[in-house]
């Protein structure tokens, strides 16, 4: 079983905007093979990751309306 590699795969694919499949890892920001499972390159981008949520970098700061607690 022979398989030749199709000759068209050499061809330059025409400049499209198409960002949105061009996925990028979250953390270090390397391009993703289309195969990736996830938004990160590597298994050490997904802890870094997680890591900035931890230490609250992702943390949305929100308005507390005390005065919901106080109601008296
Ligand atoms: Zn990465």
């Amino acid at each position: 079983m022979s398989v030749m590699s199709d000759p068209s795969a050499d061809s330059p694919k025409p400049e499209m905007e198409s960002k949105h499949d061009q996925l990028r890892c979250r953390t270090c920001g390397a391009e993703l093979p289309a195969d990736t499972p996830g938004p990160f390159c590597s298994p050490r981008c997904r802890m870094a990751d997680l890591g900035k949520w931890f230490s609250g970098d992702y943390s949305i700061s929100r308005n507390i309306e005390e005065r919901d607690l106080d109601e008296d």
